[in-house]
């Protein structure tokens, strides 16, 4: 296997990470602080082009594909994750319209998606737990034109703000994929989870009582919704994951680096004792070894290939940056002693931003799951 990064793909990283260091990275403190959901900057990215990436340009997208998502949510996660991570949940719902839905839905939603004038997510997790959805409570049920679906969903990045809504029901003994728009009669945000880290994205819990759907609302399928949510979330989710997961490495890295060279101690700068350069070389090593297995899965869905055929690489990247983000994290508060521990540094942050990751889109142990089933087969 070979790839390149284009010249597009390279021209678009210089241009994200322009955007990243001249107008996220001087909010980035202040907005995480806040905790508020970052419109503005939602607006901007649309404006660039940046949210439709692996959307069709019928509908609005710039047709980019899975690695220049990918460049773009690390790039932008290197100096704040929230945003990166937005890219990430925010392209569920575009993503499963634009693979299982019709037409009219298409034309409906994903223009105004693609622009940063709406705001989506996507709903799979309830509180019978993330990683059994088989055994979710929500239900559908079919009464003349309309289902009629009751039932609870929790931990979903982004209810309050957005205008749309994906989610996954119970029809009968399977299960379907809806769409639902914000004042919906039955539909109700419920619940502000406390996150610790990418705190200016919350992260909620729905509630859909008695809520009438046309027919029309149903993504693709009835029947096949766990299909759409499974297949959505390997292709999107996790590899999203993945991004931001290298982003917050990478900025710890660069941060701890930088402050490694410039603190001295005894007369010299701390980069030049060996115990700090020990932990600056574990996280330069593991950032390109975690960069390769994200670039090279983005690559192949690039190249045509599902998330079926790719379920171990794809589990593979968001496992492993994951961990990598984790590592590199506590690494950079370890090397900049009390100012580690300082959110004015920026990697205190980065670590509980981490954290959040471990879960979000599938737990470590589930990419294990998924990695250890197929190898020993
Ligand atoms: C920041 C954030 C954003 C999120 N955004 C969304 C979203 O937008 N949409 C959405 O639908 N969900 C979202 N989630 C929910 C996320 O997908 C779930 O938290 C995740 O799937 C795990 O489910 P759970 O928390 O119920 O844990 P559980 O499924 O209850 O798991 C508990 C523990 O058991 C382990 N475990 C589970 N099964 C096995 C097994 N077979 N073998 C060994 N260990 C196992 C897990 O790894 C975990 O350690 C988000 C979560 C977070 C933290």
């Amino acid at each position: 296997m070979d790839f390149n990064l284009s010249r597009e793909h390279e021209m678009l990283r210089d241009m994200v990470k322009e955007f990243a260091n001249n107008e996220l990275a001087p909010r980035a403190l202040e907005l995480d602080n806040k905790g508020e959901f970052f419109w503005e900057q939602v607006k901007r990215s649309g404006q660039l082009g940046l949210i439709g990436v692996i959307n069709s340009k019928e509908y609005g997208g710039t047709a980019m594909g899975h690695l220049a998502r990918m460049i773009l949510i690390e790039e932008i996660s290197r100096v704040y994750p929230p945003m990166g991570f937005f890219h990430q949940t925010g392209n569920l719902l575009m993503y499963a319209i634009e693979t299982f839905g019709n037409d009219q839905q298409k034309k409906k939603y994903l223009p105004a998606l693609c622009k940063g004038d709406k705001v989506s997510a996507f709903a799979l997790t309830e509180a019978s737990g993330g990683s059994d959805p088989a055994n979710m409570q929500t239900e559908a049920t079919l009464k003349g034109n309309d289902y009629v679906i009751n039932g609870r969903k929790c931990w979903i990045t982004a209810v309050d703000p957005a205008d749309v809504v994906g989610f996954v029901a119970k029809t009968g003994d399977k299960f379907s994929a809806f769409i639902v728009e914000k004042g919906t009669p039955g539909f109700e945000v419920t619940r502000r989870e406390e996150t610790i880290g990418l705190r200016s994205l919350p992260v909620n819990e729905f509630a859909l009582t008695n809520c009438r759907l046309p027919k029309g609302n149903l993504i693709g399928e009835e029947g096949r919704g766990l299909v759409c949510a499974l297949t959505t979330i390997a292709t999107i989710g996790r590899t999203g994951a993945a991004g931001v997961a290298l982003g917050i490495a990478r900025g710890c890295y660069e941060i701890a680096l930088k402050f490694a060279k410039e603190r001295v101690l005894y007369g010299k700068p701390i980069a030049a004792l060996q115990a700090i350069q020990f932990m600056l070389a574990d996280m330069n090593v593991e950032i390109e070894a975690a960069k390769w297995l994200c670039y090279s899965t983005a690559w192949q869905l690039d190249q045509g290939k599902t998330s079926r055929d790719l379920a171990v690489d794809i589990a593979r990247c968001k496992l492993y940056a994951v961990d990598v983000a984790n590592r590199c994290a506590y690494k950079a508060v370890d090397i900049m002693g009390a100012y580690g521990l300082s959110p004015e540094y920026r990697v205190i942050g980065l670590l509980r931003d981490a954290l959040e990751l471990g879960v979000a889109a599938g737990s470590q142990e589930v990419m294990k799951i998924t990695i250890g089933a197929t190898i020993t087969r």
